[in-house]
């Protein structure tokens, strides 16, 4: 679904991201993990080419991105849904709205249909009663739950997440991860940037340590967590506990 060949990323002379390879299979939970610069977020912008790659390619459905041009990159991000640390709702419309507007723009549906859509998705992330309120009016954790629902309108075929619990209050962390959870086990593909090593040892088929662009560790989560193998990953485990 997602493999990752020899991917270097260059900031002018910044060499972030040394030699990625990975494999992502259909409906596998990926987390990726690793010190704060190592590389996180940039790895997954890449995927859908928020960062152009320097050298190697990722593929996508067999599709290398390298070579995508402005049209098919359009439709690949359509099939590729993020969800940011900062929620990026438009402050100036509802919760609906913030779900029907790329709906009606991007895939043409109806204005009727989008609103259904919406409504669903509104009420799988626990926030039927929220259609008409305004990104100000929502805590942060339902503002967030809003962004998961309009990624998810798009009907993406992978998910990419980037530290999507970051930015809330504790308190707030644990609705979030439950429609996580709940995404994890629809068999959806996901790449998920995250600190969060509770859901990492329940949902990851596979947990990958990153450190200065590099992969140190690449495992199921009971090896990752009973028996790291780099030394850099037992420290990293040390300093989350
Ligand atoms: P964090 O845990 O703090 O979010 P991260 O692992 O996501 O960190 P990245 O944001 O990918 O790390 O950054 C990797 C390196 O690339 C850092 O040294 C960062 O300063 C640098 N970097 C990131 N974005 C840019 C950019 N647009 N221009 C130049 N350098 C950048
Ligand atoms: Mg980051």
């Amino acid at each position: 679904m997602i493999e990752f060949r020899d991917v270097h990323k260059f900031y002018d002379k910044l060499h972030v991201i040394r030699g990625i390879d990975l494999s992502i299979t259909k409906g596998e939970v990926v987390v990726i993990c690793g010190p704060s610069g190592s590389g996180k977020s940039t790895l997954i912008r890449l995927v859908n080419q928020l960062e152009i790659l320097s050298r190697g390619d990722i593929l996508v459905d067999g599709q290398s991105v390298a070579s995508l041009r402005s049209r098919s990159l359009r439709q690949l991000r359509t099939q590729i849904g993020f969800v940011f640390q900062q929620f990026n709702l438009y402050p100036h419309l509802t919760a609906e709205q913030n779900i029907t507007l790329a709906l009606r723009k991007v895939l043409s549906i109806t204005p009727k249909d989008a609103t259904l859509r919406a409504v669903e998705l509104l009420e799988r992330v626990g926030l039927a009663d929220k259609r008409q309120a305004y990104p100000a009016q929502l805590s942060g954790g339902q503002q967030q739950r809003v962004a998961i629902a309009r990624t998810l309108a798009m009907r993406p075929k992978i998910l990419l997440f980037d530290e999507p619990t970051s930015a809330l209050d504790p308190e707030m962390i644990g609705e979030v991860l439950t429609v996580m959870r709940d995404l994890a086990t629809s068999g959806i593909t996901m790449l998920v940037v995250t600190h969060e090593m509770g859901f990492a040892r329940e949902l990851a088929d596979l947990v990958v340590f990153i450190d200065q662009g590099v992969i140190l560790e690449n495992a199921k989560p009971s090896d990752f967590f009973l028996s790291p193998q780099h030394p850099r990953t037992r420290q990293f485990l040390r300093q989350l506990l």
